[in-house]
């Protein structure tokens, strides 16, 4: 009964802060059109008891973009695919002023990615020198997104203060070798572990929209519960010309709300954070549906390969909506 599954989640999750089990999560993700106003309500709810009003704000840069020897099939940074994505390699000045920009629109995260399987000796090299100089220049958090990690390479990264590390799952386990075959779910998750181990916030979410079933949307959902993340950057695909999948069919926006707001049930006490193709999912409306449906995190300014909104608008609609930004003290 569609009620059940509602008022379940509401002295479950509202109540109690107990996630959704997978299989209530898959209840959610299965209800009608006209109730899913219902249980965005909910997971609104549920946020701003379990995670306040506040809206985490970040910025995103690549220090490496492109020419990446894996072959994630949404990936346009693959260098497996005839995309339009170079290879490029950004300077240390060039990353501490995209630092310092995204500061002042009052981002406290700031995350330093690399197209890579994992981080080579130069790539480790490069970014000793940007998060030092990051630290040294702005007071922002920095977080890094670097691929599959050797032990070493996660003690450094923990001794150098990089408080939080982007890793995704990216799809269900059942689904992972239809989306990449040139690594596994199991070592993405081993990397996980070892960011949990070091000390270091895990980040770790995925991308709907990639030909996966609703079962396994349910799936995804309760394998990230079961990671207790810190954050989950939820994508929806945005097809990449030259891609495996640059033919899938985009993500509806009631889907779209509906997966928001099974994550939401989930995950009750994360930052759930919009990450890539909320506009072309979720047009206009998008932002201000999804932070008012469990949403408390966004990205600021443009996302890796695809333009994101202007930040002002961003900024702006969350002065409208009253939800201030969280700050850095809070944080450090
Ligand atoms: S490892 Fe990362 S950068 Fe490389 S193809 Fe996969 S998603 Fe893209």
């Amino acid at each position: 009964m569609i009620e059940d599954i509602l008022g379940v989640a509401r002295g479950q999750v509202l109540e109690r802060g107990l996630g959704l089990s997978e299989a209530q999560a898959l209840e959610v993700l299965r209800l009608p059109d006209e109730r899913v106003p219902s249980v965005l309500e909910l997971a609104h709810e549920v946020r701003m008891r379990w995670c306040g009003p506040e809206v985490e704000v970040e910025g995103i840069v690549s220090l490496k973009t492109g020419g990446c020897p894996e072959d994630c099939h949404f990936c346009s940074q693959s260098g497996r695919f005839n995309t339009p994505v170079r290879a490029v390699r950004l300077d240390i000045p060039s990353l501490v002023e995209a630092a310092r920009e995204t500061a002042a629109t009052g981002a406290t995260e700031f995350c330093i990615v690399a197209a890579v399987r994992g981080p080579d000796a130069r790539l480790m090299a490069q970014v000793r020198d940007a998060v030092s100089s990051i630290r040294d220049a702005v007071e922002i958090n920095v977080a890094c997104s670097l691929g599959i990690l050797t032990r070493e390479q996660g003690e450094e990264l923990r001794d150098l203060g990089v408080h939080r590390y982007n890793h995704n799952l990216e799809t269900a386990r059942s689904h992972f070798p239809n989306v990449v075959t040139t690594h596994t779910w199991e070592e993405r998750f081993e990397t996980l572990a070892l960011v949990r181990e070091m000390g270091m916030q895990v980040c770790c979410g995925g991308i709907i929209g990639m030909g996966e079933s609703i079962e396994q949307r349910a799936e995804l959902a309760a394998q990230l519960s079961a990671l207790d993340p810190d954050e989950v950057p939820l994508n929806f695909l945005d097809p990449r010309p030259g891609t495996p999948f640059a033919d899938l069919e985009v993500t509806t926006a009631t889907d779209a709300l509906r997966a928001i707001a099974a994550f939401r049930l989930a995950l009750p006490r994360t930052v759930l954070r919009f990450a890539g193709g909320r506009e072309l999912t979720l047009g206009d409306l998008g932002t201000r549906q999804g932070v008012l449906g469990g949403i408390n995190a966004v990205i600021v300014g443009n996302y890796l390969t695809t333009l994101g909104r202007s930040p002002q608008d961003d900024l702006d609609l969350l002065a409208e909506l009253k939800m201030p930004v969280k700050e850095l003290s809070k944080t450090l």
